[in-house]
């Protein structure tokens, strides 16, 4: 194929180079609209939240979901009854979501430790769920009744004792969030939804706010999916609250040799890309001829998919590429200096490509497991890192709703024992008066001793 011919996917060609870390983050596709960038938008969207409260979600639900809606909670009612009209072949879909999630889940549950350091002296871990959170469940582009059992089925696991959906009022459905987010919230124990979107909802997670009789209370950490303002307000609001990981637009990644099914590999990078405009989609080969196969598969591909213009978008934007290497070697540098939120493996020997992969959010081996079977029912999370984040953040899990506290208890004799140590520390640190507080108890230690 010339170069002269329009692609549908960008193509970069790294052959006869092995790049180093700076070199391949300068060089890599990445949205020219990022979480940076979306700041601005956010801001006086948070802003008007945290100063007006209802009235400033009410003015967003309109102007960005085109509705407002009747109340910001919905009515427990309304939540209860979208289980009779959901489609048995849905529900039962969603069930075994559940049902999963909770298996792969429940394994991640964590057991307060106790280490006994010196005699007398002991330090706890004990595990401690967050007391209230809020789950952003998305729902502009397409609904997420999938993204209500990845928020939902950790938090509980971990056993958090309050926790709040949110998700954007749906002018179809009377301004409520769709009926099958709302079931599926049913389906799960959830009854405190409410419908709001974007960055309006994380700012009134943030700040909690108040609606006649109702009170939504601040919330401690916010999690889940959605779109650049969401990931943008999640950053922006980091501190006040924590957050999971900024999990914005979707991401796929896949490594592949001459042995992939370029078929299989066409059909999984417009599975993501159908997600978002900014949805990224990138494939890295060290195969001409796979290159080639897949760009004509998704020739085919693009045209025949629903949202053949959001596929075709995301695909030819330039976070999305055809990079080419010289060998699954420097194509392993590629795919760790990427740190995609879903890499699929599609080498001969995937396992053990698989497991030298070091960041990425989720990884896919072999051709029996797309990422499609990841957003739904192969029991793993998710809601995942974005924008090159998995290199130092993890997906939903249990974890991210618990905090460890290090309870520490020593008796006199302990204290004695180590007292000395402290006092010089505290010396060297010039701050005295910390070894004062142990000579105040055990006057007799000597520093060093
Ligand atoms: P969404 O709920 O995330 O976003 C909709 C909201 O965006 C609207 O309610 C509105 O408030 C806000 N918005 C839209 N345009 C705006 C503008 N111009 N200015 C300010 N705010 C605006 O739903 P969506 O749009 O369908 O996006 C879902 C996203 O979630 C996709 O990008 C998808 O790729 C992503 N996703 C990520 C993961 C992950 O784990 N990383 C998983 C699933 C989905």
């Amino acid at each position: 194929m010339s170069e002269s011919v329009i692609r549908v996917i960008p193509r970069l060609d790294l052959r006869g180079r092995r790049p180093g870390l700076r070199e391949l983050r300068a060089a890599l596709p990445r949205a020219e609209f990022d979480v940076e960038t979306a700041l601005a938008t956010v801001r006086p969207i948070v802003e008007d939240v945290r100063d007006r409260g209802a009235a400033a979600l009410h003015d967003a639900a309109e102007r960005f979901d085109g509705v407002r809606p009747a109340s910001l909670r919905v009515p427990a009612e309304v939540v209860s009854a979208a289980v009779d009209t959901l489609d048995p072949a849905v529900r039962a879909a969603l069930e075994e979501s559940i049902r999963r999630a909770r298996i792969v889940h429940a394994d991640q549950r964590r057991t307060d430790t106790t280490t006994r350091v010196a005699d007398g002296g002991t330090v706890t871990e004990r595990w401690v769920p967050v007391d209230r959170v809020g789950l952003y469940v998305p729902g502009g582009l397409a609904v997420y009744p999938s993204s209500v059992v990845m928020n939902v089925v950790p938090a509980q696991l971990a056993g958090v004792p309050s926790l709040a959906v949110a998700s954007p009022p749906q002018r179809d459905h009377g301004g409520w969030p769709h009926p099958t987010i709302l079931a599926a919230c049913h389906l799960l124990g959830v009854d405190e939804v409410y419908a709001m979107g974007g960055a309006q909802a994380v700012a009134a997670f943030a700040y909690g706010f108040d609606e006649g009789e109702q009170t939504c209370e601040p919330v401690s950490l916010v999690t889940g999916p959605g779109n650049i303002y969401v990931a943008a307000a999640k950053r922006l609001l980091k501190g006040l609250i924590g957050i999971d990981a900024e999990a914005g637009p979707t991401e796929i990644a896949v490594l592949a040799d001459v042995t992939a099914d370029p078929d299989h590999v066409a059909s999984d990078l417009v599975s993501q890309a159908e997600h978002d405009p900014l949805a990224a989609a990138v494939l890295v080969t060290d195969s001409v001829e796979l290159a080639d196969a897949v760009e004509a598969a998704l020739g085919r591909r693009v045209a025949a998919t629903k949202h053949t213009e959001r596929v075709a978008t995301a695909l030819a934007g330039r976070q999305s590429a055809v990079v080419l290497v010289d060998d699954v070697e420097v194509g392993l540098d590629v795919v760790n200096a990427y740190a995609a939120e879903h890499l699929e493996i599609h080498t001969a020997d995937a396992a053990a490509v698989a497991a030298r992969v070091r960041n990425a959010g989720a990884v896919f081996v072999g051709t029996w497991a797309p990422v499609s079977l990841g957003d739904y029912c192969a029991g793993s999370n998710h809601v995942l890192p974005t924008g090159g984040c998995a290199c130092h953040s993890s997906g939903l899990s249990v974890q991210s709703f618990l905090r460890g506290i290090h309870v520490v208890e020593y008796d006199e004799a302990a204290l004695r024992e180590v007292g000395g140590h402290v006092v010089s520390l505290a010396r060297a640190e010039d701050l005295p008066a910390h070894g004062e507080a142990v000579l105040a108890r055990v006057p007799e230690v000597e520093p060093g001793a």
